[in-house]
């Protein structure tokens, strides 16, 4: 079964290419239907990564995943949230981002500075669909004063995983697989779609089948 995957972020299309393939399910990336992002207007994840899959699922006639992530920190009152992207403004960079989020901290110490990533991933098998599957995961950390490691991205040079005693752009990307709200969300994901293909096949239903009868 193909689906189409509301981002062109090429790391996320493999990655979720890979763990879908065991259930015989491939990624389309919109991009290669010539389908536009949607404006990313909800007033949270859950709302936004909604928007995303929707609006994919409805210009491409089947069943559509979509993520939206992002940092919170408590001191923030879980800012920059759903504007992570674009903490630092509409133009903002990893670098600026990262810059501003150090200034608003100011001095705070470690133990104040508590924050947590957030990744919701949802599902739906057409645009109507009245029960999509939300899926998130979360990775708790604090924001460090000064930046450390040159992997992943975002953030993550500031973000500080007290298990590892190291930060996040130091962790290499298997293992930051295994701990982050992204890997978390994702996996939660395939078992719900593991659990609806099997009821779904005892039924001789499948979710492709769904999308093309979908109301108009
Ligand atoms: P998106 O959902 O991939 O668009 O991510 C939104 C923003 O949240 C990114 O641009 C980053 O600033 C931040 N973010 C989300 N996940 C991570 C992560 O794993 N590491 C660092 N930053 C992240």
């Amino acid at each position: 079964m193909k689906i189409v995957l509301a981002s062109s972020n090429a790391g996320k299309i493999k990655e979720l290419n890979e763990m879908l393939a065991e259930l015989d399910m491939q990624i389309v990336p919109q991009q290669e239907l010539g389908i536009e992002d949607v404006e990313e207007t909800g007033l949270c994840f859950v709302e936004n990564a909604i928007l995303k899959a929707r609006n994919a699922a409805l210009m491409s006639g089947m069943p559509a995943i979509a993520d939206d992530s992002g940092l919170e920190v408590d001191l923030l009152n879980g800012a920059p949230g759903i504007y992570s992207a674009r903490f630092a403004g509409p133009e903002a960079t990893n670098a600026s981002n990262n810059k501003k989020l150090l200034e608003v901290l100011g001095d705070a110490p470690l133990e104040q500075r508590s924050a947590r990533y957030q990744c919701v991933i949802v599902y739906m098998r057409h645009a109507t669909d009245p029960t999509p599957i939300i899926c998130q995961g979360s990775w708790e950390g604090h924001i460090a004063l000064e930046a450390k490691g040159n992997g992943g991205f975002g953030y993550d040079p500031l973000f500080y995983v007290e298990a590892l005693n190291c930060h996040a752009a130091e962790i290499d990307k298997q293992e930051k697989n295994r701990i982050s709200h992204r890997g978390k969300a994702i996996r939660e994901l395939l078992t719900r779609l593991a659990d609806r293909l099997t009821d779904r096949l005892a039924h001789n239903l499948d979710d492709s089948a769904a999308a093309n009868t979908r109301p108009t």
